[in-house]
């Protein structure tokens, strides 16, 4: 029996339907106080993706970063600040999901405010624990702005980390999520419903999607790449077959025109959520060959399965190396 057939990930009809049901007998409903309130500073509702002005930073920080705004259909997407970050405006303060670094949260916040008209960030949402996403959780939780992520992205922020990037010291007890997640549910803000779901293992092991069915912009955090090749946290409990999971289920929910924000780079389309589902499925399968044929990760490296994608994504050295670990940590090939 070939073991790619018996561990593939789940993704028969009917699989994919007990996920489905699954996530709905999950799905718990968490309301945030906040009534519709019109846009201000934002672009009129467009499908494209209009640059709508270029904010600079208000702080006298040196270095400070040149943040864009740029219109979601009633979202903000801001770009500059160690990550993309989405805002929405609120009666009583801004959503916000992600943070950026920490040396750019003025600077951020000072970009939210103007694009959304609103003072305070009434909730921010972390997709998860990494330095990228989580700068602005000191000022925004020191301000009483409420911080919500996945109980698994909390855990990590309140203790020492050790990643590719070396380690960090946990945040301080305000910086750290108060209202915690464990799998998928729905929040409304502002009028505008928004779901989040959990993606066991896709890029750390904590993230979360969250999704604007209105505005239909899906804010996939790490868990999606744009323009290169993703990190895959495996020292963190991250796996590849997890992130192959979490790419089908993100298929399911995008349709083809729905914008999807990755946590660097240009927003794509469910078009090509589909299409990186495919690309890293079938390099799951090879990976699986591989193990059975005694590879190690030099090995893979070597080979280079993703020599046709150099080209769209970069070298993939550093992916495939880690991609491989994960699946040496997780199987046991026969
Ligand atoms: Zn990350």
């Amino acid at each position: 029996m070939s073991p790619s057939t018996r561990i593939r990930p789940a993704n028969s009809v009917a699989e994919r339907h007990d996920v489905h049901l699954q996530r709905l007998s999950r799905r718990s409903l968490l309301r945030a106080a906040a009534a519709a309130v019109p846009a201000a500073g934002v672009a009129s509702l467009g499908s494209a993706l209009l640059p709508v002005s270029p904010v600079r930073a208000q702080q006298a920080a040196p270095a400070a970063p040149d943040i864009t705004t740029s219109d979601l259909g009633g979202l903000v997407l801001l770009q500059g600040a160690g990550c993309n970050v989405v805002a929405m405006p609120g009666r009583d303060g801004a959503l916000m999901i992600d943070g950026g670094l920490a040396a750019n949260a003025a600077a951020l916040l000072g970009a939210v405010y103007g694009a959304t008209g609103n003072d305070r960030i009434h909730t921010l949402i972390n997709t998860h624990w990494h330095a990228e996403q989580t700068g602005a959780n000191v000022a925004v939780g020191r301000a009483g702005g409420v911080i919500f992520a996945h109980e698994k992205t909390r855990m990590y922020l309140a203790n020492a980390t050790y990643s590719a990037a070396g380690r960090r010291e946990p945040l301080p007890e305000a910086a750290r999520p108060k209202e915690t997640t464990r799998g998928d549910g729905t929040l409304e803000f502002a009028g505008s419903r928004i779901d989040y779901g959990y993606l066991p293992q896709a890029h750390t092991d904590g993230d979360l999607y969250v999704h604007f069915p209105q505005a239909n912009v899906l804010h996939a955090g790490g868990v999606v790449s744009a323009e290169r090749w993703p990190l895959l946290d495996y020292r963190n409990g991250a796996w590849f077959g997890g992130r192959v999971r979490a790419l089908e289920w993100l298929a399911e929910l995008a349709d083809a025109d729905t914008r999807v924000v990755p946590a660097h780079g240009r927003p794509i389309t469910g078009s090509d959520i589909a299409r990186h589902r495919d690309i890293y499925l079938e390099l799951f399968e090879t990976m699986i060959g591989y193990m059975n044929m005694g590879f190690g990760p030099e090995d893979v490296v070597e080979r280079n399965p993703l020599a046709p994608f150099e080209a769209e994504f970069g070298d993939p050295s550093a992916f495939l190396d880690g991609a491989y670990r994960s699946m040496l940590i997780a199987y046991v090939p026969d």
